[in-house]
């Protein structure tokens, strides 16, 4: 069985799908595809009622979302249990990575949003005659659309900062893993928000073009660079904001004095948690020569530990359906056929019933392989030896891609620089992943990786219209720049340009 099922129902002439659990291959339930006239339904309630929510105290609404945090607790596992049987990943990643960052990033925007979006008064350093404010605004009706990959955390975290920024927000999740934001917006239900300020619409990419289509203010879309593109087209039509965030190929560039232990476990839990499926997973590894080696046979012995599975106590969960999987198998193939060996899995693990692939290790890898090039999105840790630093960040700026990244050194000053000369939106210095869990860090990517950036100050105010409102302070009569024109102003205009800008004093003063 698929693990998702387009049935095409004839329940009052709609599309449904049928859902089930990648580890297991066992039903979890049907949806329903909403189509565009359901979608703008959505928007036109969101749109009556943002107003209004708009109206509201940054407290008042945080309220609401503190309430949801304590919901979260008690409904934990609850909660652990939806995620897993929609993802087949293991309850601990369930809840450190969905539910823990879920309460923080609920708990973080309701606290600071009030003091991140205050009125600001900006001092002028010429028109000291004027004042200026800026004023954030909430964009209106914000369209979320996720990826299956964090069903729970992804849908939280943009939607707390849309929320707290005044926004009404109508959220279509991934097909595969509709359960989580279906369970938030019954969640938002308990803790009594406002009806029509959250709604999820539910189905596949349909439903997600017509959410695109519909008018919305925004569209805050997580996934892949190609349904990425096609959203940013639908948006330039309809000159529609968007934040996009894309995939990535990160890599990991271990230099010669790394902490070899801690670079190792690092590499694994980075290419391998979430089985892999982390926009911000390490995608490939450049290590120097002269440690090389050793390095490798640490991570081919971590890797061999890992236990695999869907029930009791395991480390390395499912992958989300048949698409993946045939990825991961085809980048694999190809990287062997063109002379990778595999050190340790690269295959499907036969003893499981559900999509499994086997935490692998190759090496032997190159450029010319589609494992270093394009996103796996899976299980494999493609280890390259580089003759030097230099090389390795060569070979990882040699991509189109450009999320995150990750740099291991005893030296943090030299770690720091390696950072800044990778092409990523963001890099990690001794450490793997925690760019989007890092609350304050803007998140975003560079080249194909996305537009525009999420979380912290700058992803809030991305929910907003910063307003400026310039205010004349002195009330004179009339303004130098005023009518009538004449010669006379003409020259003091030259004298006064001359003087701001041509003399050292002037310069001093502007
Ligand atoms: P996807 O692009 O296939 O789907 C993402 C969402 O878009 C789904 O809800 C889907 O139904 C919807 N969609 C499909 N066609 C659409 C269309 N034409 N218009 C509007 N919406 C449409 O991505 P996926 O396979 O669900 O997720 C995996 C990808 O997401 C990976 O590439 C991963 O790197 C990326 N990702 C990025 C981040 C990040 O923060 N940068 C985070 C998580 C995942």
């Amino acid at each position: 069985m698929a693990v998702v099922e387009k049935v095409e129902a004839e329940v009052g002439g709609r599309r449904r799908l049928r859902l089930s659990n990648p580890a297991t291959l066992e039903p979890i339930g049907e949806i329903e595809v909403h189509d565009a006239s359901d979608v703008r339904a959505s928007i036109e309630r969101a749109r009556k009622v943002q107003p209004a929510w708009a109206e509201l105290a940054f407290e008042e609404r945080g309220r609401f979302l503190e309430r949801a945090v304590r919901v979260i607790i008690e409904r934990q596992d609850e909660i652990v249990d939806v995620i897993v049987s929609e993802t087949g990943k293991p309850r601990m990643e369930a809840l450190s990575a969905e539910l823990i960052s879920s309460c923080d990033a609920l708990q973080f925007y309701a606290k600071r949003a009030k003091g991140l979006l205050r009125d600001r008064s900006i001092p002028l350093h010429l028109m000291r005659t004027k004042k200026l404010r800026l004023v954030c605004k909430p964009v209106g009706v914000v369209g979320i659309i996720t990826p299956w990959n964090f069903p729970f955390a992804l849908t939280i975290n943009p939607t707390a900062q849309a929320l707290m920024a005044g926004n009404a927000v109508v959220l279509k999740p991934s097909e595969v893993t509709p359960f989580s934001a279906l369970l938030l917006d019954e969640i938002f239900a308990a803790v009594g928000l406002p009806e029509g300020v959250f709604t999820v619409v539910t189905g596949d990419g349909e439903t997600g073009a017509a959410l695109v289509d519909a008018g919305v203010d925004k569209i805050s879309f997580t996934g892949s660079v190609r349904t990425g593109r096609r959203v940013a087209e639908a948006c330039g039509r309809n000159l529609t904001p968007c934040t996009l965030e894309l995939g990535g190929k990160d890599p990991m560039v271990v230099c010669a004095d790394a902490d070899l232990d801690r670079a190792a476990r690092g590499a694994v839990f980075g290419a391998f948690s979430n089985s892999g499926q982390v926009c911000t997973s390490t995608e490939r590894v450049y290590v120097v020569d002269e440690v090389a080696e050793a390095f490798t046979a640490k991570c081919v012995e971590l890797t061999s530990e890992l236990r695999q599975g869907s029930s009791g106590e395991f480390d390395v969960g499912a992958i989300i359906w048949p698409g993946q999987i045939d990825i991961i198998e085809s980048h694999v193939r190809d990287a062997v056929e063109k002379g990778a060996r595999v050190l340790t899995g690269g295959r499907r693990n036969p003893n499981e019933r559900g999509y499994f692939w086997e935490p692998t290790v190759l090496v032997d890898v190159d450029h010319d392989m589609a494992i270093m090039r394009d996103e796996t999105f899976g299980p494999v840790l493609p280890i390259m030896r580089v003759t030097d630093e230099n090389e390795a960040l060569r070979l990882a700026n040699e991509t189109g891609y450009g999320l995150n990244a990750n740099v291991w050194t005893k030296d943090k000053h030299r770690g720091f620089e390696l950072a800044r000369s990778i092409e990523s939106g963001s890099v990690v210095v001794n450490d793997c992943m925690i760019t989007y869990g890092v609350t304050e860090s803007p998140f975003g990517g560079v080249k194909q990786s996305g537009i525009g950036r999420v979380n912290g100050e700058m992803g809030l105010k991305g929910y907003c219209n910063v307003q400026s409102i310039v205010i004349d302070r002195m009330g004179a009569k009339s303004e130098p720049l005023w009518y009538p024109y004449s010669n006379d102003k003409l020259g003091r205009m030259k004298k006064m340009m001359r003087f701001l800008w041509g003399t050292s004093l002037g310069r001093f003063l502007s």
